[in-house]
């Protein structure tokens, strides 16, 4: 391992280093800074955010370049405003005793003749984003015909946000002997692209393996029903009640609902998505930096650039649509020598996402359960103690000890304590006591890309007496159901649309309220009719049309008995369905009295209930402000 003085870092740089209290180098330090101080070369170094990768290009970048020239000679681009900021901080920090120097950040959602203005005072680097850039080029705002060094930094992120052409667009306005190095965490086939082109024969550096995670950190998954999803976030805040996290959600709109239900649940959070302003913004990212707010819920897009050292937890309270986003989200923990977990909070029909995601990061998950309300007392007990025991005592009280004292005079110690902890504790308690299990069975199959239909399956499927015929493909049909019985969007699945009667399923604990909703319920006049199915669904997920695996698989007593059913169904159909719903419940149907219920039903938006799992009762325990 070498120190800073072996890999070849002038005076000035080494002053700085020391103050920053940097012991050594990190590994994507080591490798790269001996390299770019040599010679004038291409680099591509596939690091995380965290590794210490600014530093790796700044310190090179910082002694290279001519300070008592005001001439631009290095363009450091960035996927972020809040990245392009942290990285004009960091070469101020690292280039504090090189005088002269002036680092300039541009960026969009701010004065650009003021940034005019100060590159024009001579910007010997520029860190830009890539809009803002492209536009002050066009407005011949800026100069860079000469600079010697670029940086395509978090280049993966800065093509995922589609700046290729402005990137490009940039670049061609740029010497072709300057040197570029490209930093990226993930190596997509955009980026081996933009290396190619723009490159030559460049030097490839690693820290770690291509795409993985850094070895700081642990991956835990939490199997919940998908109705169960944001009870599940709230204990796996309340089992680690020292938390410091970011959330992930894939919408602005969850990411905005999980905040507020969180703020009014009285967790100190906040939400970072597109749709806040940038003052907005930026309030939050300052009340996160300065641990006012614990949980941080955030969209894949917000909260590129969060580069906060000591996140605890990243919690994917959604799992990205683009697997290898997860890479990007658990590299905000386990940043700068620090340990950290990144949590997924999965549903059954997304728990096959997990194995992608291990062969990406080439790490293994470990399943985990939700924490019980049991756990969770004990743990926040433990908590309260240990808080009362490092709390330095307030002498002020001391004038007031007598009359406690005389207060609690046939109070014994045990109980005095118990009291008091009662105070504080009672809350979790009384809101955990009667709390039920939140995790999930897997079952064979499910991580392994199927479900496990057979004997000990968790699901139940069902017959449904409309198909095709009427209007439904899957997608309608799931969203139908969905929307009638208020369910969440991974409760009901494989659905299967005949063209006059379909199938789909659900967790076996919804059967009763499946058949419950429709015992009396008609569409378009006609009665529904929903039972449980004996055909386990066949092998295939998902929804659509069902192949020929299908028919294969069915078993032929179960398609027999389907095809009478559709007989069955198209005999109700005929006899506008009552004469055999009368049978089929042995009693008589009243046309009249059920009709308004079914109509109603069909005609409810689903804004005016909330369901299940979205409610924000008063009966949640309130959380005090941590981090105070
Ligand atoms: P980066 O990957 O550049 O975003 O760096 C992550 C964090 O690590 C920043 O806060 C840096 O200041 C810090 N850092 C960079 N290099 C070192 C080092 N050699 N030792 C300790 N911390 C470092």
């Amino acid at each position: 391992m070498s120190t800073f003085q072996e890999l070849g870092l002038n005076e000035d740089l080494l002053n700085a280093i020391t103050d920053l209290g940097f012991v050594k180098p990190s590994e994507v330090q080591e490798k790269a800074i001996p390299l770019l101080l040599e010679e004038d070369k291409d680099l591509v170094a596939l690091a995380q955010t965290g590794t210490g990768k600014t530093a790796a290009f700044g310190f090179p970048m910082l002694q290279k370049i001519d300070i008592d020239s005001r001439t631009t000679q290095g363009l450091i681009l960035s996927p972020t405003r809040e990245l392009c900021l942290q990285i004009t901080n960091e070469l101020k920090n690292y280039g504090k005793y090189c005088k002269g120097l002036n680092v300039v950040a541009i960026y969009g959602g701010s004065s650009i003749s003021d940034q005019a203005r100060a590159v024009k005072r001579g910007a010997q680097i520029i860190v830009a984003t890539p809009g803002r850039m492209k536009d002050m080029i066009s407005r011949r705002m800026v100069d860079i015909s000469k600079i010697q060094y670029s940086v395509l930094d978090e280049a993966d992120e800065m093509l995922n946000m589609g700046f290729y052409e402005d990137i490009t667009d940039i670049l061609s306005h740029t010497p072709e002997d300057k040197s570029t190095w490209l930093f990226s965490a993930t190596m997509p086939k955009e980026v081996s692209t933009i290396a190619k082109k723009f490159m030559y024969d460049p030097t490839e550096i690693t820290v770690g393996n291509k795409n993985e995670s850094t070895s700081n950190v642990s991956h835990e998954y939490y199997l919940v029903n998908a109705r169960d999803r944001y009870q599940a976030l709230k204990r796996l805040a309340d089992a680690n009640p020292d938390i410091f996290s970011v959330i992930f959600c894939r919408t602005k709109r969850d990411t905005q609902k999980v905040a507020e239900n969180l703020i009014e649940d009285g967790y100190s959070a906040g939400a970072l998505h597109g749709d806040l302003s940038q003052n907005q913004r930026d309030l939050v990212m300052k009340s996160f930096r300065n641990n006012q707010i614990q949980m941080l819920v955030a969209t894949d897009v917000a909260a590129r650039g969060i580069d906060v050292d000591d996140i605890t937890h990243v919690i994917n309270y959604q799992l990205p649509d683009e697997i290898e986003t997860y890479t990007h989200r658990s590299g905000r923990t386990g940043r700068a020598g620090k340990t950290g977990v990144s949590m997924v909070i999965v549903s059954k029909s997304e728990v096959r996402k997990i194995k992608s995601i291990e062969r990406i990061i080439k790490k293994q998950f470990e399943k985990k359960d939700i924490p019980s309300g049991t756990d969770i007392v004990e743990v926040q007990l433990m908590s309260l103690a240990n808080k009362i025991h490092t709390t330095e005592t307030n002498h002020e009280i001391d004038k007031h000890l007598d009359s406690i004292n005389e207060l609690f005079a046939d109070t014994d110690k045990d109980e005095l304590i118990k009291k008091f902890f009662s105070v504080e504790f009672n809350r979790f308690f009384n809101y955990y006591q009667k709390s039920k299990d939140l995790s999930v069975v897997e079952s064979r199959g499910d991580r392994d890309g199927g479900r496990d239909y057979g004997k000990q399956s968790n699901d139940t499927r069902y017959f449904i007496n409309v198909g095709s015929k009427d209007g439904f493909d899957w997608m309608k049909l799931k969203d139908f159901l969905k929307e009638q019985l208020e369910l969440g969007r991974d409760d009901v699945f494989k659905v299967d649309v005949k063209e006059s009667f379909s199938f789909f399923n659900t967790e076996k604990a919804l059967q009763e309220k499946v058949l419950a909703f429709f015992t009396d319920f008609k569409y378009e006049g006609r009665f529904v009719n929903v039972e449980v199915s004996e055909n386990r669904g066949g092998g295939r997920s998902g929804g659509r049309s069902r192949g020929r695996n299908d028919r294969r698989s069915g078993a032929s007593g179960n398609r027999r008995r389907d095809d009478k059913r559709e007989r069955r169904s198209n005999d109700r159909r005929s006899s506008g369905g009552s004469g055999n719903r009368s049978d089929r419940r042995g009693r008589r149907s009243d046309d009249s009295r059920t009709s308004d219920r079914s109509d109603r039903k069909f005609n409810d938006s689903r804004g005016d209930r909330r369901p299940e799992s979205s409610s924000t009762g008063s009966d949640r325990p309130r959380r005090s402000r941590r981090r105070d």
